[in-house]
């Protein structure tokens, strides 16, 4: 177990600049996902911890050693790549005790480990086997074991479960996690895969063009996105965004007005904004009414259907925008098109007039320009607050 400290780490290759002045504080113990499109520096970024590439500036530390120009053995991490390439002329034992008999490990230690080992990644009872009569969740599981049996300080996966079909993606998901808990060391895991990093990770770094814009635990990333690029990378189907302008009751878009105090915000009217709101949040208007926190209403029409068997996704084109064509990729809609999704008991049909609400509560602003997030939910307007304190007083105050 260690900690792993990445300070002002950048890592050029002529004009690219794959690794643009990463700072990283990754705790002893820690489950943390490097997450982000391909080839914006996730892979390099974990090459410079292993050792596989020095970083043209920058330090970087395990536990308190620093290790910026220490070759990868002397180290203490172990690898485990997309490709998992055993020996095919060995039996299990012998890829998964590789290593430990290059470096004249005595027998005893070399059975113990390697059994401990395939405890671990479950394939007791497979040591004799040939590679070629493994499926591939269990060759893989051979390298997991491989690393194990080195006993890393850090362990480093990159892609790990890349080349799995989406089943045992899934299952192996698990199966790290597990891992995880039992080992208790500390995991760097390079994914493009959000979900991936979604489900395994205790924080996501989320990386774009070399730099690090996000990292937190994965609700944060999800819920609190620093800024529109994390908005739109972290969660599937992705979050809806409309730009408009910010007024002094709301915001102003090409298709709907939408009414919150923006006092408090840390901007302007006038000011040039990116709406963001998530299919889950946003309600049929008749659903809404139920909901303490639903904005006023957004009239589009219902436009494809998918249902997904425990939700129905409904795009909606907004205003009179119906005869754009529609993106066959939920992720590249149009500005004119919102997401939403709805209970499969939703009596929703294609072409239906439908007005709907958003959880205000959920409603993220970002400044257009910079990206930056500017707030996470809103405020109802003043005149609004207002109103429903006057409506409360007039009833004596007996809504609760
Ligand atoms: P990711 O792992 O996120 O897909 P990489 O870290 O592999 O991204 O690559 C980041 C950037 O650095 C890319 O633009 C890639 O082309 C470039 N790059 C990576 N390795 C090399 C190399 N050995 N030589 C030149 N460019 C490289």
């Amino acid at each position: 177990m260690a900690r792993v400290t990445l300070d002002n780490v950048t890592k050029r290759y002529n004009d690219v600049v794959a690794v643009d002045d990463m700072n990283l504080e990754i705790e002893d113990g820690e489950f943390i996902c490097l997450v982000g499109p391909s080839g914006c520096g996730k892979s390099t970024t974990m090459e410079t911890v292993a050792g596989l590439t020095k970083p043209t500036s920058g330090t970087i530390h395990i536990g308190d050693t620093e290790v910026t120009n220490l070759p990868p053995k002397d180290r203490g991490v172990a690898m485990v790549f997309q490709n998992i390439a055993l020996f095919p002329h060995m039996d299990v034992y012998d890829n998964i005790s590789f290593g430990l008999r290059l470096r004249d490990f005595d027998t005893d230690e070399i059975d113990r480990r390697v059994e401990e080992a395939a405890e671990v990644v479950q394939l007791q009872g497979m040591l004799d086997r040939m590679p070629d009569e493994l499926s591939g969740g269990q060759q893989q599981r051979v390298a997991i074991a491989r690393a194990i049996v080195r006993e890393p300080a850090v362990f480093l996966m990159d892609e790990p479960l890349a080349n799995l079909d989406a089943k045992l993606r899934v299952h192996m998901r698990t199966e790290l996690q597990r891992l995880h808990k039992q080992l208790d060391t500390t995991i760097i895991y390079v994914t493009h895969d959000q979900a991936e990093a979604m489900t395994m990770s205790d924080r996501i770094a989320v990386v774009n063009d070399g730099q690090l814009q996000q990292i937190d635990p994965p609700l944060v990333c999800y819920n609190e996105p620093a800024n529109l690029f994390v908005a739109g990378f972290i969660g599937s189907p992705s979050m809806n965004f409309v730009e408009g302008e910010l007024t002094t009751d709301g915001l102003e878009t090409e298709y709907f007005d939408l009414e919150f105090d923006v006092d408090d915000l840390d901007a302007a009217p006038g000011d040039t904004v990116t709406m963001g709101i998530r299919p889950e949040d946003i309600y049929p208007a008749t659903q809404a009414e139920s909901l303490a926190t639903a904005s006023s209403t957004v009239d589009a029409t219902s436009d494809v259907l998918e249902p997904m068997g425990d939700e129905i996704f409904v795009y909606l084109a907004l205003d009179d925008a119906n005869e754009e064509t529609m993106s066959d990729e939920g992720a590249s809609r149009a500005s004119n098109q919102l997401l939403m999704s709805v209970d499969p008991d939703s009596r929703i049909e294609a072409d239906d007039a439908v007005s709907v609400a958003f959880d205000r509560s959920k409603l993220h602003l970002f400044d257009t320009a910079s990206g930056e997030a500017i707030t996470h939910g809103v405020e109802a307007e003043p005149s609004a607050k207002r109103a429903s304190a006057t409506a409360e007083a007039d009833s004596g105050g007996q809504h609760e």
